[in-house]
């Protein structure tokens, strides 16, 4: 569905019963389309014919907020499939995708099993007209975006019943980086939709107080 005129959460990227969601956003402006992360591997066919029925394609290019298999999983395919688009992540996560010792599980592996998308390194303080906006802590070199006044927050949080929490601590790499992170895109960006990747859209202009997990 459109959460704004020109940006679209891909429905069939959210969760349905016990499968946990991770939403892929579009975005449509003079740069054409970007695609927001990619979900887990599997989708490609509904994500291109949902993208294809919305008016949101062809892709131009495929942002990362980080490189976690749900987010990642179907990139490669998609790349493909829209004429070798790039693919962008922020420098330091292409450094923990290549190091496994900056990776979430200090071990490496994010492409294990699935295809590896050619990888470009965003530079600068935008892309396509989108805001890049650094917020390290859930993983090495996770990225937030900014849009037409939509924060794009990957997972430095996420929303369960229109209420602002952080994410499960086994899924965090550094949790005090975390939310130093949040408070710090909380300062740098002025939005009134948030949309992070697990769970629903949610009108608000702050992060600020979110729930922290027990532990
Ligand atoms: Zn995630």
């Amino acid at each position: 569905m459109f959460v704004k005129p020109n940006i679209y959460k891909v429905d069939c990227t959210g969760a349905v019963g016990d499968s946990y969601g991770s939403y892929v956003y579009a975005i449509k402006n003079e740069h054409g389309v970007t695609l927001i992360d990619t979900y887990f591997p599997g989708k490609v066919e509904e994500i291109v014919a949902e993208l294809k029925a919305a008016g949101m394609e062809p892709v131009d290019r495929i942002l990362f907020t980080h490189a976690d298999l749900d987010h990642t999983g179907n990139s490669a395919w998609l790349q493909k499939h829209y004429n070798n688009c790039p693919v962008y992540l922020s420098a330091r996560e292409l450094e923990a995708v290549r190091e496994p010792a900056k990776s979430k599980s200090g071990k490496g592996g994010v492409f294990d099993g699935v295809e590896e998308p050619v990888m470009t390194v965003l530079e600068g303080e935008e892309i396509a007209g989108i805001r890049i906006i650094p917020a390290y802590g859930h993983t090495y070199g996770h990225t937030c975006f900014l849009y037409d006044k939509t924060l794009f927050a990957g997972d430095l949080i996420c929303t369960e019943q229109d209420e602002i929490w952080e994410m499960e601590l086994k899924f965090i790499r550094d949790r005090e980086q975390s939310w130093k992170a949040v408070e710090d895109v909380d300062q740098a960006c002025d939005f009134d939709l948030l949309c992070p990747s697990h769970g629903e859209p949610l009108a608000c202009t702050t992060l600020l107080p979110f729930t922290k997990r027990e532990g």
